[in-house]
Formats: structure tokens, sequence, C-alpha cells
């Protein structure tokens, strides 16, 4: 019978990445519902270190598939080893992150061992009366939110996501078990040939690890005013980000856009200038410890979520804010 919530953790570089621990932190909520454990698929070359950690952040058991054709990530020895996973284990759930690894691994994992896969959800539940996965998504261009069931198939899959989920307190003293478990892989499992390796030269400020975030929408009025948002970003440690409206008017980069279409982020502080809170946006953000709200309107949908609301012009406000911390 098919049990456990299984998470595929997410390693580059031996790394493993902040949106596996994200899951396990929803697979522990899932797991508890369930009375079941929470499992991490650990897969890669001389990445056993890593075992502790995902016990640390709250898996029961890491099954770890160590191998030199899983070193680099390559679609087909990935998805080999994770449906044999799945044969052996016969996990009720497997998580994976929405990630560029994740969208890639996870349909080809679900070709391959014909159970269904929801993708890019932003919620997921257990249904209280049939034990069934809810997985939730934007639907319709983000007009609505489905919820999708995987009745007849196991296990249920779904891709989530970063910055939806909350990931457990690290705890390293608790001990969990590391299974290794062995894949026979042939030489034709790896159908391409990795000539070379370029890392990015410098890595892009993500805007999802930022716990200050200083955003703006198309109330700011023209591109150069993010300068002054800049401004008081630097004076509280944080960093800019933008509305979808200022991305598609070409004002800033489309890595620091917030939303359905951008990315999903969670800061202790989100400030939105001018950004009136239209529901996709709102997917993005909602999630953050205190949100503080810019804006000219009254009855902007913003404040309907803000912990605390400004209602005024942000090229006063702003530049006021920013004198009176520096002066804090
Ligand atoms: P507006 O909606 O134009 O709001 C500007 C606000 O600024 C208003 O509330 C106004 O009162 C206020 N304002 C004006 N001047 C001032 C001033 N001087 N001082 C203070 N306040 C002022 N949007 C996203 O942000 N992220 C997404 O990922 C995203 N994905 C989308 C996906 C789909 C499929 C679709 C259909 C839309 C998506 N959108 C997304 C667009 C979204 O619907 C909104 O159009 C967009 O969020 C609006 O951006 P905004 O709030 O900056 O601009």
């Amino acid at each position: 019978m098919s049990k456990n919530v299984f998470v595929f953790a997410e390693q580059r570089d031996g790394e493993i990445q902040k949106v596996s621990f994200e899951l396990i932190g929803k697979a522990r909520e899932l797991a508890n519902t369930l009375g079941e454990k929470v499992v991490a698929i650990l897969l890669g070359h001389k990445v056993e270190g890593q075992a502790e950690r995902l016990v640390a952040y709250g898996a029961d058991e890491v099954i770890l598939v160590d191998d030199k054709m899983l070193a680099e990530y390559v679609t087909e020895p990935y998805a080999k080893a994770i449906a044999a996973v799945i044969h052996e284990f016969d996990p009720e759930i497997v998580l994976y992150g929405a990630t560029a690894i994740g969208r890639d691994l996870a349909p080809r994992v679900s070709a391959r061992i014909h159970t269904g896969l929801t993708a890019d959800c932003t919620g997921l539940a257990i249904d209280p009366e049939t034990k069934n996965l809810l997985m939730t998504r934007p639907a319709f261009g983000g007009n609505i939110m489905a919820t999708i069931v995987c009745p007849d198939f196991r296990p249920q899959m779904a891709t989530v996501r970063p910055g939806v989920m909350q990931s457990c307190p690290m705890d390293t003293k608790v001990k969990g078990k590391v299974t290794k478990f062995t894949v026979p892989f042939a030489a034709e499992d790896m159908n391409v040939k990795i000539r070379k390796v370029v890392k990015a030269a410098k890595k892009a400020t993500d805007i999802t690890e930022c716990k200050i975030l200083i955003s703006g929408g198309r109330g700011i009025g023209k591109a150069d005013k993010f300068e002054m948002l800049k401004d008081l970003a630097d004076v509280l440690g944080g960093e800019i980000s933008s509305s979808r409206a200022n991305v598609d008017a070409g004002w800033i980069g489309k890595e620091r856009q917030v939303g359905q279409t951008g990315k999903t982020v969670r800061p202790n502080l989100y400030l939105a200038c001018g950004i009136s809170g239209a529901i996709q946006h709102l997917a993005g953000m909602e999630g953050s410890d205190l949100i503080i709200a810019i804006n000219k309107n009254n009855t902007a949908p913003i404040f309907d979520v803000a912990d605390v609301g400004i209602v005024g012009d942000v090229n006063v406000v702003v530049p006021k804010l920013t004198e009176a911390i520096k002066k804090y």
C-alpha cells in the first residue's frame, strides 16, 4: 500500500536548495495529518554529507542514491533514479520544487510511472474525508484558483512554487535514518555528454532570499523613481522589487517581478509603494510577515492585505521615511 510523503531534495553543486527545505516543512504537515513519515530523496555524487541537513529540517528518513551518473543534473538518469525509488518504496505523495530542474524532472517521472502531476502549486492539503491530496494552483490566467485531485493513481505528485511553503526550524539534535539505494544504471542512460560546466560569473540578486523588499508599482510614475526606492532599501538593508506593470514598461528587470508570473516572496517586511494590489500581485507577496502599503487611493485593494497602510503620495512619503530612518 502506498505510504509516506516524499520530497525530491534538489541540490546544486552539492548544496541543497532552499525550496527543498520548504517542501519538507509542508510534507511534515501533510505526513502528520496522514500519520505517516517524511522521506527525502537525495540524488548526486558524494552528497551524503547533505543528508543530515535534510533530517535537521524535518525529514524522518533520507533515501540516498549516490552515483557518478548523477554528478551533474541530466534528465534521463535523474528520472530513472526517482522512478526506481518510487517503484521500490511506493510513496503516497511526491513533491518537487517548481524550479528549472523540478519542472524538467517531474513530468518525465510522471510519464515513466504513469501517474498524474499538478504543476506549479501554491497550496497543498489533505482532504479530511478521502485523504486525497488537494493540490491548488492558479488557472485561467490566474483568474481562478483550481484545486486538483488525483484519486486513482499513486503517487500523487506536485511541483510547488519556491517561496510559498514555510520550512521547519532547523534542529541538529534530531536523528533520522539514511537508506542507501542503488540504481542499476547502464551506459545508454546517459544520453548527453557534458563537455564543460560554466558557472555563472556573479549571482544576481535573488529577491526570494531578501528579508526586506521595497517594491514599486506603476504609482511611482517613472523608471528613475526606483532610485528613490533604492535609497530607502539601502538604509534598511533591503532590496528593490516591482509589480509587473513596471517590468512590462521596461523600468526594471523581470528577475525583480513579484507575483503570479514573477517570484513568490516571503520577506520580513514588504513595503508596497504605489501598487494597487491586483490578485496576481498578491499571489506573490501576501505571505510576507509585515506588509506596509503606501497608496494615494484609500480604497486600493493592497490595503486589504496590509498590516499598516499609509494613504499618501509615494514621492512625498518615501523620501521622508528614508530621511527619518537615516536620523534614527
Ligand atoms: P496599477 O494597478 O496601475 O496601480 C497603481 C497604483 O498606484 C494605484 O493603486 C494608484 O492609486 C497608485 N498610485 C498612483 N500614483 C500614486 C502616487 N503618486 N502615490 C501613491 N500611490 C499612487 N502583476 C504583478 O504585479 N505580478 C505578476 O506576476 C502578474 N502576473 C499577471 C499574470 C496574468 C495572467 C495577468 C492577466 C496579470 C498579471 N499581473 C501581474 C498584472 C496585474 O493584473 C496588474 O495589472 C498589476 O499588478 C498592476 O500593477 P500596479 O499595481 O503597479 O499598477
